[in-house]
């Protein structure tokens, strides 16, 4: 049976605009569960390998499917969370609308980048070709076209987007070419669903190239009707004009000038996403384009602004201050004692979009639409802690000269050279000792001490890397079952969305920390138990629009993951309160975190590499160890003392009737063994 999607997502979509134009109606399926498990999805025939679907039950999600390929035929998997029988399959869908291309030789790199934008949807229509509602949800149109046809057309509801030469031709007139010396900018001057993504003046570089010089086409005017979307500066020429005709939409823009690589080129970096809006519903979550505010002040000012629109709903507060004597603010929604998540900016402040996607998160989280009912359902379970500049240093080292994404306590030690910039730096760049930096101390001391279960730590690097979503370390995480749920839930959000150096899509790569082993926060953070993820960004202000939007599906995904993951009992010990402990018995490798759970302490510790004996003093009446499934794992009790075995494994130690003070007491007393 295929149930139509929940009216409040159908309702949201029509407001928006946009249901036409994103094909938004969802096939629900049910789920069914045998008794050993397996899912199965009533009356679905061919589902895609590869797709990933949603669990949900009423308002809640429980985790997510992904359909795989297997000899006979395909079979249903749980990648993250759990299955329940009767709740609802929801598949993340690529945008469906169908789109017709008219258009020459001039057109071609149109055509292309075109249906890469929208593959297997494109159909290429002949001159005479008749454009049938019935068959097409939109056309491009590059070459002359009789404008009647195209009117009836978009009468009928279907959008239109034509190159500014057809368009003018209409009125009988030609698009301009201005060659300029200076890369040519337009602002937005009126904001439609075509915008999306873009504030009411912004500007943004756009053009092509001929010979060397930059060039930009325009118009004289725009034509009765037409609303001028975005216009040269400082000249106030049209460069995109939105008409609306009957059900339909008319876009008449820049197609053909500008001819660097879309999202990528200066001048081509945002070529379709005004295109893309209509087509693909390409921006979802930015409302605007990030500049970069030249000192701390102005920024901070920026968050104060953003701290008063979400009065209610985030706490502002200081945590801590760097060490350069600059406060260190974090936004709260919900209380300290929930499962948390943890998410910061600027470890390297020099890395600007991080701080200002942050609070674009935070904006979002405050509002969150009736249709995301996976992000409502997080907030209800779980507390939000983000740190949006956590070093105001304004640049890549701190205001001590570090690098505080070598401070922390992974192989710190081993961490003796740098590369690139880093080169020759790398005792002073890791700090004096582990934790050394007063911002490291920050990141440390939420996770040690708040029932943190995930953690997001934000990067830029340079352009030519692109958008990377990425593991910790192997050594420090070895299971990347949520974080390959992630990879591929924002995977599939993102498809058919945005091009990049292409003409390919843009995607959030999926990649993990696992050549050398770096004093990475991520890494260490993995290191302590929690699902970690460490994103990088690229680019300028152009680049920051797709640059959110992808930021925007890693995070939301990597946290509907782990939400769900924790949800379904994975990782209990992450939900209790806890105090963490550094090198337990002096082993450079070891890591504890004490955790408190009906009263009674569990040690749960682990080594980074190689092996040894805690000698721990405590009396061993009353204690067991166990892994971390629960079951038991052979120690040795002495009298006043216990011997337990520490490899790379994390075991649990439950601490008989000892209270907390005594458990820290005894794992400051203990010795280890080094077996290595
Ligand atoms: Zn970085």
């Amino acid at each position: 049976m295929v149930l139509p999607h929940a009216p409040a997502l159908s309702l949201l979509s029509a407001l928006l605009g946009l249901l036409a134009a994103v094909g938004a109606v969802q096939a629900a399926t049910v789920v069914s569960v045998a008794a050993d498990g397996r899912v199965s999805l009533a009356g679905v025939g061919d589902i895609a390998a590869g797709t990933v679907l949603e669990l949900r039950r009423g308002d809640d999600l429980l985790g997510f499917l992904e359909a795989t390929k297997t000899k006979a035929g395909t079979s249903i998997r749980v990648i993250a969370g759990r299955a329940e029988a009767g709740a609802q399959a929801i598949a993340i869908e690529r945008p469906r609308i169908r789109v017709g291309f008219l258009g020459g030789p001039e057109g071609e790199r149109v055509s292309k980048e075109l249906a890469v934008l929208c593959p297997g949807r494109v159909v290429s229509l002949g001159g005479e070709a008749e454009l049938d509602a019935a068959k097409l949800d939109a056309v491009v149109i590059t070459a002359s076209a009789p404008e009647p046809q195209v009117r009836r057309f978009v009468e009928g509801g279907g959008t239109a987007i034509v190159d500014l030469a057809v368009y003018a031709a209409w009125a009988g007139g030609e698009a301009r070419q201005i060659t300029a010396t200076e890369r040519p900018v337009v602002e937005v001057v009126a904001a439609s669903d075509a915008t999306r993504g873009l504030a009411v003046g912004q500007a943004f570089t756009h053009f092509g190239r001929q010979a060397t010089r930059p060039v930009c086409r325009c118009l004289d005017k725009a034509r009765g009707g037409g609303q001028v979307l975005l216009a040269l500066r400082p000249g106030k020429q049209p460069v995109a004009v939105e008409h609306r005709i009957g059900k339909g939409r008319l876009l008449a823009l820049d197609l053909l000038a500008p001819n660097g690589e879309p999202g990528y080129d200066a001048g081509s970096v945002l070529k379709w996403v005004l295109p893309g809006n209509l087509l693909a519903r390409s921006v979802r979550y930015t409302r605007a384009l990030s500049y970069r505010l030249k000192t701390h002040d102005e920024y901070m000012k920026l968050q104060e602004a953003v701290a008063e629109r979400v009065k209610g709903t985030w706490v502002r507060e200081q945590v801590g201050v760097d060490s350069g004597g600059k406060p260190i603010w974090r936004f709260r929604m919900g209380s300290l004692d929930r499962p948390s998540f943890l998410l910061d900016g600027a470890i390297h402040a020099g890395e600007w979009l991080n701080p200002y996607l942050l609070l674009d998160l935070i904006d979002y989280l405050a509002h969150v639409p009736e249709a995301d009912y996976r992000t409502r359902w997080l907030l209800r379970h779980y507390t939000v802690l983000v740190i949006p500049m956590l070093s105001g240093s304004m640049r890549q080292e701190s205001f001590n000269g570090c690098d505080l994404n070598r401070n922390f306590d992974f192989r710190w030690d081993d961490y003796t050279r740098g590369y690139g910039w880093r080169k020759g730096r790398a005792l002073k760049l890791r700090g004096a000792a582990p934790f050394s930096e007063p911002e490291a101390r920050v990141v440390r001391d939420h996770i040690w001490n708040h029932p943190v279960v995930g953690y997001v730590n934000t990067h830029m690097h340079g352009l030519q890397h692109g958008a990377m979503f990425i593991a910790p370390h192997k050594l420090a995480a070895p299971r990347r079952r949520a974080f390959d749920a992630a990879a591929k839930i924002m995977a599939a959000h993102l498809r058919d969305r945005f091009l990049w150096k292409g003409p390919r899509q843009l995607v959030f790569r999926r990649s993990a920390h696992d050549g050398r082993t770096v004093p990475f926060a991520g890494n260490w953070a993995g290191y302590q138990g929690l699902w970690a993820v460490t994103t990088e960004l690229a680019g300028g202000s152009d680049h920051s629009l797709h640059n959110k939007e992808v930021a925007f599906e890693g995070i939301l995904a990597f946290l509907h993951a782990v939400g769900a993951e924790f949800a379904a009992g994975k990782r209990p010990w992450l939900g209790c309160p806890r105090t963490g402990f550094a090198r337990p018995g002096g082993h450079k490798d070891a890591t504890a975190l004490v955790f408190t759970r009906g009263g009674k302490q569990t040690i749960a510790y682990r080594t980074n590499r190689g092996g040894g004996t805690l000698r721990l003093a405590l009396p061993p009446e009353g204690c067991r160890l166990a892994d971390e499934a629960g079951k038991p794992v052979a120690w040795q009790p002495g009298g006043d003392h216990c011997l337990l075995p520490m490899d790379t494994r994390r075991r649990f130690f439950l601490c008989g009737a000892a209270t907390r003070q005594q458990v820290l007491d005894a794992l400051k007393r203990a010795t280890s063994i080094d077996d290595r």
